[in-house]
């Protein structure tokens, strides 16, 4: 029987209640497909600072390094207390020390709008109607954010602040690659966005996706300004299929591409490094204006473990019973609170956790 090790963090907030529902599909994945599944549980985020002073502690660092892949749920605190010495950095030292260590360099964010879910968008109605099934792949370890140099000189009214963004081929081509084989499996087409006509960076991107588009003759590939992307999203998102952006852009589309969908508790993500290893997260926050009452909705956490299944251990039929599951619980008008409905069933985390474990196994 085979044995795959996943470190589990749960971080703060709604990420221990809505990572349990995530465990307790696994565990039906598991009879199913008949392998075992190795839980390393660490400490992330606020829970680590309590004990170890820090947000990314060595000892998870290593759980992280023996294990197949991680399951993140989410970190930090209420906004108001940002500033105290528990909460402060949280994030940066928690998820970005985490892409680093891994370079976990291709971040796949997925907005799909659910059919049962389309009054919840915030889009036009007749806009909605039509649906969208977006993935955005974006670069996660290059760019203007970790550009180098970077700083403030001057003084008075000549202070100048400055970042740089800059792309190597490699790292262009690398992300690249992952957007096109990604489109192979859905509906084969790539928009790559860019800025090439204002951005030197942009025209060297856009020349190197070309490139790599050759590769690919049969995905159908189209660069667009991102400018216009943006516009898009929001005039006519079904005319998306893979978005491939570089860092920046990614982070502002990835976000609209979300906010589109209704909910950020319907969003999963992935962020891949070379070969299988990948960390598995939910799009939203730990939600802590919600935690602990049993209301948070863990559609995400358990569409991030679909993923990890799909990414990391090839197991694309057991990805495919997931969502199967998760699109017939919604179909039949079971809701969390937030994305409640008129007429809805109105149910709690562990609910729909267990509605959509039950789907699974009578699949
Ligand atoms: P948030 O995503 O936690 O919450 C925004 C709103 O969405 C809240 O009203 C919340 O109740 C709701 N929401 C989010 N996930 C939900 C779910 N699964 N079910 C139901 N409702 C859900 O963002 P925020 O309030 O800006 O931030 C709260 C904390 O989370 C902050 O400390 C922030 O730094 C942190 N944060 C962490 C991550 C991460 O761990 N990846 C991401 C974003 C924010």
């Amino acid at each position: 029987m085979s044995v795959k090790t996943i470190a589990i963090l749960p971080g703060d907030g709604i990420g221990p209640e809505v990572m349990a529902e995530a465990t307790k599909v696994l565990k039906i994945i598991q009879g199913k497909y008949n392998l075992r599944f190795e839980y390393k549980y660490a400490q992330v985020g606020g829970a680590a600072w309590d004990k170890y002073r820090c947000h990314l502690p060595e000892d998870t660092i290593t759980i992280c390094r023996k294990s197949d892949a991680i399951l993140f749920g989410s970190v930090g605190g209420r906004v108001s207390e940002q500033a105290s010495e528990k909460w402060s950095g949280v994030e940066v030292n928690s998820l970005l020390g985490l892409r680093k260590t891994f370079n976990l360099y291709a971040n796949l964010r997925p907005a799909k709008l659910y059919p049962a879910l389309t009054s919840a968008s915030p889009l036009r109605a007749d806009i909605a109607k039509k649906g969208f099934d977006i993935l955005v792949v974006r670069e996660l370890t290059g760019g203007i954010y970790f550009g180098e140099p970077k700083g403030r000189i001057g003084y008075g009214e000549n202070e100048k602040a400055f970042d740089t963004m800059v792309y190597a081929k490699h790292e262009i081509r690398r992300i690249a690659h992952i957007a096109f084989k990604a489109a192979r499996t859905r509906k084969k087409k790539v928009t790559s966005i860019d800025k090439a006509n204002v951005l030197t960076t942009m025209v060297f991107w856009r020349e190197v996706i070309e490139e790599v588009a050759k590769e690919y003759p049969d995905i159908s590939y189209e660069p667009m300004y991102v400018d216009n992307a943006a516009q898009q999203l929001v005039i006519c998102p079904s005319h998306f299929d893979v978005m491939l952006c570089g860092n920046m852009f990614g982070d502002i589309l990835s976000d609209q591409a979300a906010a589109i969908t209704g909910s950020l508790g319907m969003l999963p993500s992935a962020s891949l490094a070379d070969g299988r290893f990948g960390m598995y997260e939910p799009g939203g926050g730990s939600a802590p204006d919600i935690a602990g009452q049993g209301i948070s909705n863990p559609i995400a956490q358990i569409m991030s473990a679909a993923m990890m299944l799909r990414y990391s251990f090839d197991m694309n039929e057991a990805f495919k019973d997931i969502a199967r599951a998760i699109e017939s619980t919604l179909d039949e008008g079971y809701r969390t609170q937030d994305i409640r409905q008129p007429d809805c069933k109105l149910i709690g985390t562990k609910k729909m956790g267990s509605l959509i474990a039950e789907k699974i196994l009578s699949s």
